[in-house]
């Protein structure tokens, strides 16, 4: 995972002409910390924290609790992270944290004193200023709230500008939930205007339907009705659909009520495996990293492909779709949309406000309209795909003095 965002970097930095010194400086993290916590219970956990570049503001990036957390996940994640805010434009660096821990086998207490350590070892190198971190994958508002706490606790702090995503009681910002799903579908309709095809009907498949995939597939449906969503997947199994599904009674059915889709009353069901094929014009990626790549990219028939996880499509995938004229939404401005909420949360926290949902919403619009923008007039000029495109953009923040 590391290499490929690297190789991304480099790739961008040749394009540039940058030096190898100037490269170097760039895939070097700036500290990387790791730890051990033991619990009262004697559960003993590896804990990390890199980071990774903090040249434009504080390092910034979420805290993952899962079994498979290692060193090299957690390097690529916060180089991933700077490139992300870089190309944003976001007053902030890149960083990432995670516990290698499997957090339903621990009871509620054992989470609580988890969280709370972590806090407690690492408060002298986070803060408002220097590194704030956020939830990620299997941690949450609670998770942060626990986190937040300690660091009060610790060092007397009370802006609440610590660490984002936190409840909204307890200074999170409205619009947080639905963010990154519905910058993807900024994103995406920013585009669509720039190669002047926002006029036109398209059909949807969207991979995956947890938070992202889920507020990517309503939004999509309720503000470009032109959109017609025919496919979805979770990890039972691809629902499909020609005449049209309901993104809100699929939400309902899976959300609200914990079904699989393999049991949706309706439509055709398929292998969750089969959704990449199916002859749709927009396939949106919001399950996990690596779901396209060289062994199944041949089976895609969509001509958009927009990259909702982190790094669904490895770099010969990517090569292939582009040399196939196919266009690739970049994750690291199409699942921007939750780090820019993050820090509009910080932004609200820093100055003791409480923004409307509608002023929140319309910034995230901006900043990835911008994003969305700049990226495209580059591929243009360079000749590039988007891909590349935004690298060049977020290296050229990065490096220009
Ligand atoms: P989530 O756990 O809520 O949802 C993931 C969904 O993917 C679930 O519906 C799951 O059933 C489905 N899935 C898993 N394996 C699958 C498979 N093989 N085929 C089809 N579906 C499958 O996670 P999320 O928060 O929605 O995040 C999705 C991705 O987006 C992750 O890669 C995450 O790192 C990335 N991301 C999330 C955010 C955010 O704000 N949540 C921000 C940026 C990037």
């Amino acid at each position: 995972m590391l290499d490929t965002a690297q190789s991304l970097i480099k790739r961008a930095a040749k394009i540039l002409d940058l030096d190898q010194e100037t490269t170097q400086a760039i895939l070097k993290a700036n500290a990387e910390h790791k730890f051990d916590i033991e619990l009262q219970s004697g559960k003993k956990f590896q804990a990390y924290r890199v980071q990774h570049n903090n040249k434009r503001g504080p390092y910034k990036g979420g805290i993952r609790f899962h079994p498979q957390v290692d060193y090299d996940e957690v390097r690529a994640l916060a180089t991933l992270m700077t490139m992300k805010t870089a190309a944003v434009s976001l007053p902030m660096g890149g960083g990432k944290g995670g516990i290698a821990v499997n957090p339903k086998e621990l009871d509620k207490k054992e989470l609580e004193e988890l969280s709370r350590a972590f806090v407690k070892h690492l408060h002298p190198h986070i803060g408002p200023d220097k590194d704030v971190p956020a939830p990620d994958v299997n941690t949450n508002a609670q998770i942060i709230d626990w986190m937040v706490n300690e660091y009060e606790n610790q060092t007397e702090d009370t802006s609440h500008a610590s660490f984002t995503g936190k409840s909204i009681k307890n200074g999170g910002s409205l619009g947080r939930d639905a963010a990154t799903g519905r910058g993807g579908v900024v994103a995406l309709a920013e585009y669509l205007k720039l190669i002047g095809k926002n006029d036109q009907e398209f059909t949807m498949a969207v991979q995956g339907f947890g938070n992202v995939g889920s507020f990517f597939a309503k939004i999509a449906q309720s503000n470009h009705p032109k959109w017609k969503l025919v496919a979805v997947s979770d990890s039972s199994a691809t629902i499909y659909e020609p005449a049209g599904l309901d993104a809100k009674e699929l939400d309902e059915f899976k959300t609200k009520k914990g079904g699989k889709f393999a049991d949706f009353p309706r439509g055709k069901k398929l292998a969750e495996d089969k959704l990449i094929s199916l002859d749709v014009d927009i396939l949106a990626l919001a399950a996990l990293e690596n779901s396209v790549t060289d062994k199944n990219v041949k089976q895609v028939k969509a001509n958009i492909v927009v990259e909702l996880a982190n790094g669904p499509i490895n770099i010969p995938a990517q090569d292939y779709l582009t040399n196939q004229g196919v266009s690739i939404l970049p994750d690291i401005i199409a699942n921007s949309g939750g780090v820019i909420v993050s820090y509009l949360e910080w932004l609200q926290n820093k100055n003791g406000e409480h923004w409307k949902e509608e002023q929140v919403n319309k910034r995230l619009e901006n900043c990835i309209q911008k994003a969305v923008k700049e990226m495209f007039e580059i591929a243009k000029n360079k000749k590039i795909s988007l891909k590349e495109a935004a690298f060049v953009l977020a290296l050229k923040r990065l490096t220009s003095s």
